[in-house]
């Protein structure tokens, strides 16, 4: 069995603030070690913005939790230069299939085009995820990153003030204070920041619980995601199964509301129900056993003055999709650029309010997503079942029934649409999957990819024509258009501007564009308000 997550990796040390008469003042502190905190620790460290990071824990997190990381998580890792340990130990898989009783009915490809560096997706058990990104961190701070990470301090007291937030911490030594000019708050679903600071969290509580086995086995099922409605070894219920690196499946089967959760988890019963599923010639062991039930809610707003929530902190979807993890990468990709101007004094604060707004809105997309998962998933009424059996049935024949077919439909970025970061649109023929608020579709260029030419600032990326030099802005001509690239960002039109933001967001496109234009667009995604 693997037992990394029993190895301290950032045991408690006694540190100089700790000493110091008065509490020491920090740019940015961020509370919690999870795959969020670690995320914004990396990408802060990278842009030399000094970071402490605060977690009561010392290891990575223990048990099932996330396994499935997407395509848009492996490019923010490969900014950030972790995704080579992920992808070579995750087990990479682009195919899903379906299955309604004992009939396939449908499969799905989640990457049918070519020319991207990462898969749609990548099995890995978080707790492997952390450990790759504590092994970064070290790496990072041997070449004199300013990131400090302190294990075995809690977080007990917040603050807000008007030019900082005022921080109680405890420690084994005892309790000290510190100031941060901006607090970001990743101390995961059950939130003690939220609830110190008093704010509330909207959404619904499923009434249905999952039972999740990780278990060891030599089996020869293809790495493909495989889903059941209404199994013969899980009658009325719903199953999942997924392949892990280390020989680990994950299974997930759906066992209703009126349960005996301490029964459920007895490891004969499991033992059970699992050789029920496999066949009695399949050997196994079992790795972890869980019982788990969701909500999908958010809180109202992720900017409260000087402290920004993210991940399951600010918002919690059900597992259907992997939105969780997924989307918490995605918050810090957003913010961590614009604290580091805020921060240097190069952007007004109000641009952190953008952050608020475009990562609401991905949460609400994420919410939406995967409450109709759950909802197709685990219908909650005879008619809503009535439905999605007749769809299934269709589904095996007729095409047309397949979109409505929803297991999980699979975490991919949100587009800002109507952000005010974003220019008008000034691209006509331009594809629309490029769009201003878009995140960048990769391509592969020379002998590399197109993302990783756009580095932590913003870039000025010129198809089919020269780059203007625009202070602040890098310049990146691409004079040979590929087929992809010309799929991807020029559609009908003959050469392209494209301004792009250190997120790999699209800010502005233009067929043609002025200095003072380019200039404008610039301001625009910088300064959060129109
Ligand atoms: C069964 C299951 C399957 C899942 N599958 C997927 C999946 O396939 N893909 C996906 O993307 N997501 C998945 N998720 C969701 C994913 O696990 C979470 O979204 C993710 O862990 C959130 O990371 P986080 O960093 O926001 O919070 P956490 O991982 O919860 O980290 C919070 C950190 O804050 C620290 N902390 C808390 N309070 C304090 C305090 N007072 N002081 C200091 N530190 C504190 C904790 O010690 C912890 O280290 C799944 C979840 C479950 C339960």
């Amino acid at each position: 069995m693997n037992r990394i997550f029993e190895t301290p990796l950032y045991p408690y040390a006694r540190n100089p603030d700790q000493d110091a008469e008065a509490p020491v003042r920090h740019p940015v502190i961020v509370v919690g070690a999870g795959p969020v905190g670690l995320a914004a620790a990396l990408d802060l460290g990278q842009q030399g913005v000094p970071v402490v990071v605060l977690d009561e824990n010392d290891k990575v997190s223990h048990g099932s939790r996330a396994i499935c990381f997407s395509k848009r998580t492996l490019e923010i890792a490969q900014r950030l230069g972790v995704a080579r340990p992920l992808t070579d130990r995750g087990v990479q898989w682009n195919l899903g299939k379906v299955f309604f009783g004992d009939r396939k009915v449908y499969e799905f490809n989640l990457l049918p085009e070519t020319g991207h560096r990462q898969p749609a997706f990548i099995n890995l058990q978080q707790y492997h995820l952390e450990h790759d990104m504590i092994d970064r961190l070290r790496a990072m701070q041997a070449e004199g990153a300013p990131i400090d990470l302190r294990g075995g301090n809690r977080v007990t007291g917040i603050e807000p003030r008007p030019d900082h937030v005022a921080l109680s911490i405890d420690t084994p030594d005892g309790p000290y204070r510190l100031e941060a000019e901006y607090l970001v708050a990743c101390d995961g679903a059950g939130s003690p920041l939220r609830e110190m600071l008093g704010l509330g969290f909207q959404g619904r509580v499923f009434e249905d619980n999952f039972l999740i086995a990780d278990v060891i086995m030599q089996a020869d099922f293809p790495t493909e995601r495989w889903f059941w409605f209404d199994p013969p070894f899980n009658p009325g219920q719903s199953a999942l199964l997924h392949k892990q690196p280390d020989g680990v499946w994950r299974i997930d089967l759906q066992l209703g509301w009126d349960i005996d959760r301490e029964k459920e988890k007895d490891p004969a019963r499991v033992t059970a129900r699992i050789r029920q599923m496999l066949g009695p010639e399949v050997e196994f062991d079992l790795e972890w056993v869980s019982i788990y039930t969701f909500q999908c809610r958010r809180m109202e707003r992720f900017r409260h003055g000087r402290v920004l929530f993210a991940g399951d902190a600010a918002h919690q979807v059900s597992p259907f999709g992997a939105r969780g993890a997924n989307s918490g990468f995605q918050d810090t990709d957003n913010l961590c650029w614009k604290l580091r101007l805020v921060v240097s004094g190069a952007a007004p604060e109000t641009l952190l309010d953008s952050y608020d707004v475009e990562r609401v809105q991905a949460a609400d997309e994420n919410i939406l997503n995967s409450t109709r998962s759950t909802d197709f998933i685990t219908p909650k009424s005879r008619t809503s079942r009535l439905f999605r059996d007749a769809v299934l049935d269709l589904a095996e024949h007729h095409a047309f029934a397949r979109p409505f077919v929803n297991s999980g439909r699979l975490s991919v970025p949100a587009i800002h649409d109507g952000s005010t970061l974003n220019s008008p649109d000034a691209l006509p023929g331009g594809p629309a999957r490029t769009r201003p608020g878009a995140p960048c579709p990769d391509a592969p260029l020379g002998d590399g990819y197109l993302l990783d030419r756009l580095g932590d600032g913003f870039t000025l990326m010129a198809l089919g024509r020269d780059a203007p030099e625009i202070p602040g802005t890098t310049p990146l001509a691409l004079t040979g258009v590929t087929d992809d690239l010309r799929t991807r960002y020029l559609g009908h039109a003959a050469s392209a501007l494209y301004l792009i933001r250190p997120d790999q967001h699209v800010a502005a496109r233009w067929a043609e564009a002025t200095p003072a234009q380019i200039k404008a667009a610039l301001t625009r995604a910088t300064k959060g308000q129109p």
